[in-house]
């Protein structure tokens, strides 16, 4: 099949099913599924509640420290989706659903790539079925609510709030938590001036933009169990704190049901097809740095019903959507898998030993193009130690090498070698980018295996740790680091989070994916080093607190030349350039 067509020629010459088709192959019932268009549909959250037995393994999908062009976990999610397909297996794959800001920037698309995608990878790029419009939608509501409550509050009196029922809430001006929020790359949005103008306009606040994404709301979305815990978590939020210090919530703003109405039909898992027909749950995508980085639990919790096999992608490598997916994911929803596929490229491994930066946009350096066995060998610190943390969570672990046209059978057997004798449960050569689920059938068995493996899941922390010792623990036992240097705010603000009752809260840490440090330049698995905290937020309604290791962007920028320039539509409405 070589060259292997653009993602997009692949994705629109495919054989599209009617969405009802692939929902009947997987048993789910009619009158579950509401159609939107022929090809795609939402389905009832309920089912996730239905007292069908949990049935399916269930698979997580992570990386060893990425390059900024992605090592392929969405690909090899959906290539193993099709290769358990090609074995006879009835399995399904639960994916975020892409933001369009990376769509529109750097990264491009992401419903997988070569002949291991979802179906129609237009639709899932661009706006999908609304559900992140949805998520902007109630968090603005929330938005505009703090904000009027301000401009009433400065103008009326007290008797005047007590005749509507209402008391005044106090509102620190200078500690509203929440902006407002767009699912686009607009870095002028960052930091602006609301309420300019006349008295009736104001009052004047400095306040921000974040991207949809990084939403609270949508890491609320992905970890609601059902329309009733969406409706409290909503309530939980913290969006602002009054003039005494006091945290203020959606609840006490009286917005939390109008927000949660807003989100009816977000709350449905969006069901699609792989390219070789089998369904595929696109749910919720919330900020994997910021936030946990995982699909839904809704999502999850169905199709372990309804498959013989589930599985799903965490964000980034497995010290962070991985570890965020066992300590808050699965803590939230019950669900234990089965078995981790850690997906590792030659590509990333040789940047681990010392290669020259990936730069997206630019081309790659030859280092990347011709046999390096020193730079591999180098660099296959960072597999062990990801292999390290699947360890820890005494789950077993399959190395999936995702085989790139230019790698050489030497650097592959030197990644298998060095896998297997690192503990890991099998490493397989997969080529599901280049021949869809036949590529990884010996993947796919290698993961049937894995999951019949014996096994002793544990969490890496008890939630009755404090919040410093939880910290620890995933700062040592997790990134290898010697220990934590808290700046003085971040120390007062676990201080006072303690004192307020949210110390058994899991921690949600916002760190770079491209070390398993906090400094992206680190490469490899570097030894002698501290994990610096600036600063300590709260998440109440998701459910967690996160810590921020450095600086970390909500608003992404657009890059000079931006992915948009390359994406059109032409008279007969077929989209081009999308990658
Ligand atoms: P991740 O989910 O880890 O960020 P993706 O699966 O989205 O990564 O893949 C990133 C990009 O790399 C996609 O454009 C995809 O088409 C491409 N890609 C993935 N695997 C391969 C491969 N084996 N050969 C060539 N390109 C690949
Ligand atoms: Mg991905």
């Amino acid at each position: 099949r070589y060259p292997v067509p653009k993602d997009i020629e692949i994705a629109q010459e495919a054989q599209i099913e009617p969405i009802l088709h692939i929902a009947r192959k997987l048993g789910l019932p009619g009158s579950s599924v509401e159609l939107f268009g022929n090809i795609k549909a939402k389905i009832d959250w309920k089912l996730g509640q239905s007292d069908l037995p949990k049935r399916a393994r269930y698979i997580d999908v992570t990386a060893i420290s990425p390059t900024p062009l992605g090592e392929g976990k969405t690909t090899t999610t959906v290539g193993l989706v099709q290769g358990l397909g090609y074995r006879g297996h009835r399995a399904v794959a639960t994916l975020r659903q892409p933001s369009m800001g990376p769509t529109f920037g750097i990264k491009g698309g992401a419903a997988g790539g070569g002949y291991s995608q979802v179906i129609p990878m237009e639709d899932i790029n661009l706006h999908l079925t609304g559900d992140i419009h949805a998520v902007s939608a109630a968090h603005n509501l929330c938005a505009a609510a703090i904000d009027a409550r301000l401009y009433h509050e400065s103008r009326w009196s007290d008797a005047y709030f007590e005749k509507l029922g209402l008391q005044k809430l106090n509102i620190d001006p200078y500690r509203v938590g929440i902006g407002r929020v767009v699912d686009m790359n607009d870095r002028v949005l960052r930091h602006i001036i609301t309420g300019l103008g006349d008295r009736e306009d104001g009052p004047v606040r400095q306040s921000r933009f974040d991207i949809s994404v990084a939403s609270e709301v949508m890491a609320i979305l992905a970890l609601a169990t059902d329309l009733g815990d969406l409706r409290s978590r909503i309530g939980r939020m913290v969006v602002a704190h009054d003039t005494k210090g006091k945290p203020l919530t959606a609840e006490d703003f009286g917005v939390a049901g109008a927000m949660t109405a807003l989100l009816r039909d977000a709350i449905k898992p969006n069901l699609l097809q792989t390219l070789e027909g089998q369904p595929a749950f696109i749910h919720a995508g919330p900020f994997a740095n910021i936030a946990h980085g995982n699909s839904s639990v809704i999502a999850d919790q169905i199709a372990v019903r309804y498959a013989d096999y589930v599985v799903t992608e965490s964000g980034f490598g497995a010290d962070m959507g991985m570890e965020k997916f066992f300590d808050i994911k699965c803590r939230t929803s019950g669900l234990v898998p089965d078995a981790v596929v850690v997906v590792a490229t030659v590509r990333a491994l040789k940047s681990h030993g010392g290669g020259p930066a990936v730069v997206p946009g630019k081309p790659l350096p030859n280092e990347y193009k011709e046999e390096n066995l020193d730079l591999l060998r180098r660099g296959l610190s960072n597999l062990v130690a990801h292999l390290g943390i699947v360890k820890r969570f005494g789950i077993p672990a399959v190395v999936a090498i995702n085989a790139f046209p230019t790698d050489t059978q030497a650097e592959w057997d030197l990644v298998r070698e060095t896998a297997v004798q690192a503990g890991a449960f099998a490493a397989v050569v997969t080529h599901h980018w280049e021949q869809g689920g036949e590529g990884a059938a010996d993947l796919a068995e290698a993961v049937e295996k894995a999951c019949e493996a014996p096994k002793q899941f544990q969490y890496l922390y008890e939630l009755n740790q404090s919040l410093t010792a939880k910290i620890e623990t995933i700062a040592r036992d997790v990134y290898g680091a010697d220990g934590v240097d808290y700046s003085d705010e971040s120390r007062e603000t676990l201080e006072k989070l303690e004192a307020d009752g949210f110390g058994t809260l899991p921690i949600c840490m916002a760190k770079t994916q491209y070390s398993l440090s906090h400094d992206p330049a680190l490469k490899g698995a570097p030894k002698g080093w501290r994990l610096p905290i600036r600063e300590v937020r709260l998440a109440a309604g998701a459910g967690f607190v996160y810590p921020l290791c450095g600086d970390m962007t909500t608003m992404p920028g657009l890059p000079s030349k931006p992915a948009f320039m390359g994406i059109d539509i032409d008279e007969s409405g077929k989209i081009t350039g999308l990658s």
